[in-house]
């Protein structure tokens, strides 16, 4: 079957963080952090609360319908000194007033379990131990649950986020793939996709890959989410692409189950990066 299973995955994957969780001896707690009342946020951070419910992880909810970033930053480093609360996490995006970087950089490195911050980039580049992205980590989790020998491997990435795109380059390479990044100013980009033996794509942007920007045989992985009459669909031609391909990620059900589950797995990473401190 070449449709790749995201909620197949999530489920191996639950399973084990569940038991990693039971072998702490202490109740972990996320706190979450959102500020007005964006509709696609309330669903993520409706996910994140069943999942850590799932696995038995307390969930904070903190919900401003409107705030100075005095007071968001206050209550961040209030949130970074209380030593209950394993992870915080920010939802994405604050209202335009709002200076994002800077509230995402007030954050406590070693609870930031989005890994958005400078202190978490600057590591995943560095080679030093830190926090990835959870989109990254899901995609690579993806990766190598096809069993697929990265190493060599031509992956080319479409999109340079801080959210996705960014944070994969430092995680590909760590693995000795070869990776081109493409972006919005990017020439010719079907010359680019078409050497691809894994295609990334993240950019919000419905149909960008056409079938013919895709070499027979390769690995799509399609991050976009765009919702268009109440239907979600990625930024791939999915239907036309799902016989030419190896392996494909459908949206939903592909990427974004990775995504939710990889916080998990940071707040497991931030509690014993806090207990080795
Ligand atoms: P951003 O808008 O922050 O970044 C989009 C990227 O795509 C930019 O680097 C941009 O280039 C590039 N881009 C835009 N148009 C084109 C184009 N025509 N050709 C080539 N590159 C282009 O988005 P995010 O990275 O935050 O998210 C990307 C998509 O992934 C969204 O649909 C989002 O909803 C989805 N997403 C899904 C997740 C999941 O779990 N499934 C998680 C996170 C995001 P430039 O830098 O030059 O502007």
């Amino acid at each position: 079957m070449n449709i790749i299973n995201g909620k197949k995955i999530q489920e191996e994957k639950l399973e084990f963080f569940s038991k990693q969780i039971q072998e702490i001896n202490e109740k972990l707690k996320l706190a979450v952090i959102q500020v007005g009342n964006n509709e696609s946020s309330n669903i993520y951070i409706n996910n994140k609360r069943k999942l850590c419910d799932k696995v038995g992880i307390l969930f904070e909810h903190i919900k401003y319908d409107l705030v100075e970033e005095k007071e968001l930053i206050t209550k961040i480093e209030e949130l970074n000194n209380d030593r209950t609360v394993t992870g915080i996490l920010v939802q994405l995006p604050l209202p335009k007033e709002i200076d994002e970087k800077k509230v995402i950089d007030s954050i406590n490195p070693q609870k930031d379990v989005d890994g958005l911050t400078t202190s978490n980039i600057g590591k995943l580049f560095s080679g030093d131990k830190g926090i990835v992205p959870c989109t990254a980590l899901g995609i690579l989790n993806i990766l190598k649950s096809l069993n697929i020998n990265l190493e060599g491997a031509n992956i080319v990435i479409v999109g340079r986020s801080r959210l996705v795109g960014l944070p994969l380059v430092g995680l590909l390479l760590r693995q000795n793939a070869t990776v081109t990044v493409c972006h919005s100013k990017t020439k010719d980009l079907k010359e680019k996709t078409k050497q691809a033996d894994i295609l990334i794509v993240a950019t919000g942007k419905k149909d960008l890959i056409a079938v013919d920007f895709v070499k027979e045989n390769a690995v799509v992985i399609d991050v976009g989410i765009n919702r268009v009459e109440g239907k979600i669909y990625g930024d791939c031609d999915f239907e036309a692409l799902k016989d030419k391909c190896k392996a494909i990620t459908p949206v939903p059900g592909g990427v974004g189950p990775l995504t939710v589950t990889m916080l998990i797995n940071n707040i497991i990473e931030a509690y014993y990066l806090q207990k080795n401190n």
